[in-house]
């Protein structure tokens, strides 16, 4: 950890350059000069090295990929305009007409949602929910290209057996891709168990602040190669060096922040399991203990609950009797938010993905945990009547 805190902190400028600025330069540019017609061509036969347009490098954006590559132990990253734009790049570059996509347990739904449309490209994808790593053998197909997955997953935080999932892929020749933003860099390392392409949505912990939109991919220069010549290069969702500047910043603070979150969220979930209006908690914490200790360094804040015997006016009540916990999308800044899985009118949809309709999504920010607590068991008895726990 102290060695990923150095990175993390650690300054990028020298007296050289940068007017020896504590902070990095924003180079917001699109294009950059050649020096001359000779150097222009030694750039262009690949002779010599230089930055010439933002859509394919950037000295800020290379800035947030080479320590984001270190803290993941990966050999190179490369950055993108969203976390979906780094998902969509990676996957439309590794596969192609006739392979097949094997999708793992409760991964983000729009990733689910652009795998399911590449049917339109010929492309076959099944999505699958295991309990157990090894039942993953019965759905690879011969044409099994790529297997992507989370651990922990969206929703229900299940996690999977990394190294035995990039065993089994290695031998058939299958790409694994995992979406690690749940975990972070800082407390799982996907690649040195063998997995080959690691993602990120920069939008949640890295960034860090509610204030940008990012996503990050980390892999060997060999897959990365792949993913520049076609994802980078010509989809084009290239992250803004204004909006890279800003996940560097959120860097600085990553490892005091996750700190505070790991020790908090270990404090609502021991709360959560005592309380009887709550029917199930999940988070590794509580439902992975032998996975969580092999392959985490420390638990994330984002969770999920289902309230007991739950209808829409529990719910409606608890959510707005919450007074530090916002309703709102997304997560990993620094304040805490909620979010139930019914949105009015989508209880088919709960059904086939296997929800419950009192499942709520819980994010714990940085307010003191006790205050956070105290306002779930105030909005608890708000909802079920004052003297129900
Ligand atoms: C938010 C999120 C994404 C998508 O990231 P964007 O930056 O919003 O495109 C992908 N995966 C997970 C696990 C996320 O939470």
């Amino acid at each position: 950890m102290k060695d990923k805190e150095e990175v993390c902190l650690g300054i990028e400028c020298s007296w050289e350059k940068e007017y020896a600025s504590i902070s990095p330069g924003i180079v917001q540019t699109s294009s950059f000069q050649f020096k001359n017609f000779k150097h222009y061509v030694e750039v262009n036969t690949h002779q010599k090295k230089a930055y010439t347009y933002t859509r394919g490098d950037n000295p800020t954006l290379k800035i947030l990929e080479d320590k984001i590559a270190k803290l993941e132990g990966g050999e190179c990253a490369r950055s993108f305009a969203s976390g979906m734009g780094a998902i969509s790049s990676t996957i439309l570059s590794l596969v192609s007409s006739h392979d097949h996509v094997l999708i793992v347990n409760t991964v983000y739904g729009s990733s689910l949602k652009l795998v399911k449309n590449l049917s339109r490209f010929g492309i076959e994808c099944c999505q699958v929910n295991i309990s157990q790593t090894s039942d993953l053998l019965e759905y690879i197909q011969d044409n099994t290209k790529m297997i992507y997955f989370e651990s922990p997953s969206s929703q229900k935080f299940e996690m999977l057996d990394l190294k035995w999932i990039s065993d089994i892929a290695k031998q058939r020749h299958i790409y694994t891709v995992i979406d690690n933003t749940w975990a972070t860099p800082l407390f799982q390392n996907p690649i040195e168990y063998g997995i080959d392409v690691v993602i990120h949505s920069c939008s949640k912990y890295i960034g860090g602040h509610s204030d940008i939109v990012g996503g990050i991919v980390i892999s060997s220069y060999e897959i990365m190669k792949k993913i520049d010549d076609f994802g980078s290069i010509l989809l084009g969702a290239t992250m803004s060096p204004m909006n890279a500047w800003l996940a560097i910043r959120g860097l600085r603070t990553l490892p005091t922040r996750l700190k505070q979150q790991n020790e908090s969220i270990q404090k609502v979930i021991d709360y959560m399991l005592e309380d009887h209006r709550i029917e199930m908690v999940y988070h590794p914490y509580c439902c992975q203990k032998e996975l969580s200790k092999t392959y985490l360094k420390g638990q994330g804040s984002l969770f999920s609950f289902v309230l007991k015997d739950a209808n829409e006016s529990i719910i409606e009540t608890f959510i707005d009797s919450l007074k530090y916990f916002t309703l709102a999308y997304s997560w990993g800044g620094f304040e805490s938010l909620v979010m139930p899985v019914f949105k009015g009118d989508n209880e088919k949809e709960l059904k086939e993905r296997g929800l419950a309709f009192g499942h709520i999504r819980m994010y714990i920010g940085l307010e003191d945990v006790n205050l956070l607590i105290k306002d779930i068991q105030y909005s608890l008895d708000k909802a079920y009547g004052k003297d129900s726990h």
